[in-house]
């Protein structure tokens, strides 16, 4: 595990391109050999999540997958710094004339959080706070433990999730335009029940941003 100094300062000073990993400008997003394949993965996507609008930088494979399992499974979140650029790009071009108030993100079960010491969601609405000048408050918490979304059959997938999240202080939320934050959006159903939750404190709007959208992996009928 490395040091949380060292994590912080590398959200501060990234310096390795997110999708090969090579040494790049403090200021650069990528590459300029992977500038080219990242380009043809992104594609703001605006599509639902749970009957929610969300917006998603990338189609969820090749560079992007890689990228996004590395900052999972092997700490290298220092990159997020870098995709935050692009998504608060996309962010703006989707909502732009609907201002936040507030960003936030899809917590994680505490004992989970613990096993891996961050949470991705969490760290990428903290960038794209700074970004986009819109504080990142914690909303929810994930109160249940539950099965991996993604090892589950589509049907399995939605009762997993029941009773997962709560609401930490309904007051802040309400009356509130809020953008919630993940990393991928599959079937929807995760980013749903988020909203969901949140919208038992009646917020004024609701809103997603995920780096990749892997909706292209599914059957019609398992996309909410
Ligand atoms: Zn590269």
């Amino acid at each position: 595990m490395i040091k949380p100094i060292y994590k912080l300062l590398c959200l501060v000073y990234p310096e390795k391109c997110p999708y090969c990993g090579d040494i790049v400008k403090s200021e650069a997003i990528a590459c300029d050999k992977c500038i080219e394949k990242i380009n043809e993965l992104q594609k703001p996507i605006f599509r639902g999540a749970g009957g929610y609008r969300c917006v998603s930088s990338f189609l969820y494979g090749g560079s992007v997958r890689r990228m996004i399992l590395s900052v999972k499974y092997c700490d290298t979140i220092q990159y997020l710094a870098q995709v935050a650029k692009i998504m608060a790009k996309d962010i703006r071009t989707a909502y732009g004339d609907e201002p936040f108030n507030m960003i936030t993100y899809v917590p994680m079960y505490r004992e989970d959080r613990k096993e891996r010491g961050y949470n991705q969601a969490k760290l990428l609405a903290k960038q794209l706070s700074k970004l986009l000048d819109i504080p990142c408050e914690d909303t929810l918490i994930k109160v249940k433990k539950t099965k991996k979304q993604q090892r589950l059959k589509y049907a399995q997938r939605k009762t997993n999730l029941i009773g997962a999240f709560k609401v930490r202080d309904k007051e802040i939320i309400k009356g509130k335009r809020i953008l919630i934050v993940d990393d991928i959006v599959t079937s929807g159903i995760t980013l749903g029940t988020c909203c969901k939750t949140l919208s038992r404190a009646k917020p004024r709007m609701l809103c997603c941003a995920t780096i990749a959208n892997a909706q292209h992996h599914l059957p019609d009928t398992a996309i909410i």
